[in-house]
């Protein structure tokens, strides 16, 4: 079968790999459609970073580069390893793509699982990935979707659990008022599930393209432009003089997390969701003067029976978000040139591994 491999920064290639081994507990699947994510450019521009380099094997997968790439994916399944008998052959799912110690509490109860020791994705850090046309994967992991819902926009339930997880860690509810820093998948997708709660959604957004989607797909109510509008001043003025109750952090740019921090109401809770490489300058003083809650987020746990809910109810369209089809031979030349050179029209690109669909 043909897979993406990462083999080092900048170099990815589509290899003919042996088809993977099912094992008892695990789940064989043919991947539909795998979205390229900004960690996957990360990771090709910059990296290894999440990917274990050569010689240091991640501590659970025992994997090292070159791994297959694809963590945001859904499929078919194909087969079904010995002692898993709620799950057909022919059954929709998708991948909520962990790697994680044997001896950590997954249950539907934790909390915490996507926090405990050497965590890491599959499609990042070994098991295969969503770039690759089948992957095996443990039974855990693997979450039945109704076929009512195209897979195309199924492989977005894994970037939207991200979204719904950082709404979760803010504690909005209905009613409330939301600022977005960002408007790129993260807060796009953010935006969709504040939307699906009933909290008004105001995002800033520099490019008028995406601040278009926004308003467009429905999850934003406002779309600011930090470059002509006060953002701090509209918001206060959007909420009756308040501040916002909720902010999401969606851009790691400076300029953004202190915008959020003045358009907060006193109170306030400010979630961190993108991942920044560099330190951040912060006003310590405003956050002790406001009172304002800072919370870091990280992917997901156990939200994905919820957020499936939610696309196969149809409270979320996930279908304005894909802006792009391809298949494996052109990942790099047209995928991710796409969204490294030309991301202003671009959401998500989904990759077709063996053509199918295209
Ligand atoms: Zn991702």
């Amino acid at each position: 079968m043909k897979a993406a491999r990462y083999y080092d920064r900048g170099d990815i290639r589509i290899d003919d790999l042996p088809e993977p081994v099912l094992s008892p507990g695990t789940v064989g699947v043919d991947v539909a459609w795998c979205g390229i994510c900004g960690t996957d450019l990360h990771e090709y521009l910059e990296g290894p970073i999440f990917a274990p380099a050569q010689g240091q094997p991640h501590p659970i997968s025992g994997e090292s580069l070159p791994i297959t790439l694809g963590h945001e994916f859904s499929g078919v399944v194909y087969a079904v390893g010995e002692g898993v008998d709620d799950i057909e052959v022919g059954q929709h799912v998708v991948i909520e793509p962990y790697i994680i110690r044997d001896d950590v509490d997954t249950g539907p109860e934790s909390r915490d699982y996507h926090l405990s020791p050497d965590m890491n994705f599959i499609g990042l850090a070994g098991r295969g990935g969503g770039l690759g046309e089948k992957v095996v994967v443990q039974r855990r992991w693997v979450h039945p979707i109704d076929s009512s819902v195209p897979l195309d926009q199924a492989a977005l339930i894994e970037p939207l659990s991200v979204g719904y997880h950082a709404v979760e860690r803010s504690g909005a509810k209905a009613g409330d008022f939301a600022l977005v820093g960002g408007a790129g998948p993260i807060g796009l997708l953010t935006a969709a599930v504040l939307k699906a709660l009933g909290v008004t959604v105001a995002i800033s957004e520099l490019s008028p393209l995406r601040r278009q989607k926004a308003l467009d797909s429905g999850v934003a109510d406002h779309a600011l432009d930090p470059a002509v509008a006060d953002v701090t001043e509209e918001v206060r003025r959007l909420t009756g003089g308040k501040g916002a109750d909720v902010a999401f952090e969606c851009s790691s740019v400076q300029a953004v997390l202190d915008t959020l921090m003045e358009a907060l109401r006193p109170t306030g809770v400010l979630v961190v969701v993108s991942i920044w490489g560099k330190r951040a300058n912060f006003d310590m003083h405003k956050l002790v003067m406001k009172e304002i809650d800072l919370r870091g987020t990280i992917a997901y746990v156990n939200s994905h029976p919820a957020v499936i809910k939610m696309v196969e109810s149809g409270q979320i369209d996930l279908s304005p978000f894909i802006t792009g089809k391809i298949g494996l031979e052109g990942l790099v030349d047209e995928g991710f040139d796409t969204l490294i050179n030309r991301n202003e029209s671009a959401v998500k690109i989904l990759v077709s591994p063996s053509g199918e669909g295209l």
